[in-house]
């Protein structure tokens, strides 16, 4: 098969870790008998130095043309006095609305080989963890009403969480149908003690389990579940959640992993196509010294695989490479604490040597 992906590399390490998941997909594809075209498409800070805008309309039209979208990251200090509307970061608000992107799948799993670097106390990860998060990404209060007035006790300001029964479905379809594709439980996160848009949420998917008897539902507070994920982080599998609940758990649940260079993301839409990325940012603190661990990028790259082109042996094939190559004991800097570590391409060349 032949598939075209949009590569949007970005700022700082973005360019070095692109490249290493392109070299993985293109040992995929020719051990599978498949070819990726990659057209690369500016976006963030490059892409103001370059034409003014953070995400150029060809940058736009090339990621709605394409299959698929692989990005590094965005942003670094050279643009970070600039006006908000012009800030590289506004590129993935303009990138995630222009492609309607409503889920965000962000997957945090405690690799056995790297228990050590986990925050959390040995007992507590013994048997190790893997949650996937399901967000909703284009709803609730980071995109309902908003303003400045003047109050009885002079200036106020306000922000409106609001979702509908369409928006509510649609998330917690892909949640269920996830669920189905892992272990099959399924958490939703909610503070249905409070506030009413939690409450249909909880209506709707009551209703919605009905439909698939196979998934054990149940639901969670918000406070609880934050508690919950230091607490016994083991007893999720996949959770659905509102954005502001999903933005703020998704990154706690990517920090007790302890490797920020190690975890993905998908985030998609109705149809197949998708934009992946790792979740960290573009770390300039070490950009261009080949220090950058791939894999967040390169596990991307699987996701994209399985989730936007249905490559479920292939995306499994870089998954288990991965998890080779750190059973094997292989570390970039971030990782290897002190110890000598690989560079960025050493890493990429032993994740396709175990391929
Ligand atoms: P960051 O994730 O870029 O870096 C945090 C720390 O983690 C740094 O010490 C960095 O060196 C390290 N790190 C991150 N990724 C790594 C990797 N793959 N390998 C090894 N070490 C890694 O977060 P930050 O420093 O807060 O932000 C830097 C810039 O990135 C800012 O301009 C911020 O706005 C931007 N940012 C972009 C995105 C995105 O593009 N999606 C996300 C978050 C932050």
């Amino acid at each position: 098969m032949n598939y075209n992906i949009a590569l949007l590399k970005g700022d700082g390490i973005g360019p070095e870790i692109v490249e290493s998941a392109v070299r993985v997909l293109e040992a995929v594809g020719a051990k599978f008998g498949h070819t990726f075209h990659f057209t690369p498409y500016l976006i963030g800070g490059s892409a103001i130095d370059a034409t003014g805008a953070p995400l150029p309309e060809e940058t736009v039209k090339g990621c709605l043309a394409a299959d698929s979208v692989l990005l590094g990251a965005v942003g670094g200090p050279k643009w970070d006095t600039l006006p908000g509307n012009l800030r590289p970061e506004k590129a993935l608000l303009g990138i995630r609305a222009a492609m309607g992107l409503f889920t965000n799948l962000r997957p945090a799993k405690l690799y056995p080989a790297l228990k050590g670097d986990c925050p959390l106390r040995a007992d507590i990860v013994e048997n190790g963890f893997d949650v996937m998060i399901v967000r909703e990404l284009t709803g609730g209060i980071y995109f309902g009403d908003r303003g400045y007035r003047e109050g009885k006790y002079g200036e106020e300001a306000f922000d409106t969480e609001s979702y509908s029964r369409m928006e509510i479905e649609r998330i917690c379809r892909v949640a269920f149908e996830t669920a189905r594709k892992r272990r099959k439980k399924l958490t939703s996160i909610d503070k249905a003690n409070v506030l009413e848009t939690s409450r249909l949420w909880r209506k709707i998917v009551h209703e919605m389990a009905a439909e698939y008897p196979d998934v054990e539902l149940s639901d969670m507070l918000v406070d609880n579940a934050a508690m919950q994920l230091v607490r016994n982080p083991a007893q999720f599998d996949v959770i659905v959640t509102s954005n502001m609940f999903g933005d703020i758990l998704s990154d706690e649940a990517s920090q007790i992993t302890g490797s920020i260079g190690m975890l993905p993301s998908a985030s998609l839409n109705e149809g197949t196509r998708g934009l992946y990325e790792p979740i960290h940012g573009s770390a300039p603190d070490i950009a261009g010294q080949g220090k950058a661990n791939p894999i967040a990028t390169v596990l991307s790259a699987a996701m994209m695989l399985l989730y936007s082109f249905n490559l479920v042996e292939e995306s499994q094939a870089i998954v288990s490479a991965v998890d080779r190559v750190l059973e094997q004991g292989f570390r970039t800097a971030d990782l290897s604490h002190g110890a000598p570590a690989l560079t960025t391409i050493q890493m990429t060349d032993k994740i396709i040597e175990n391929l």
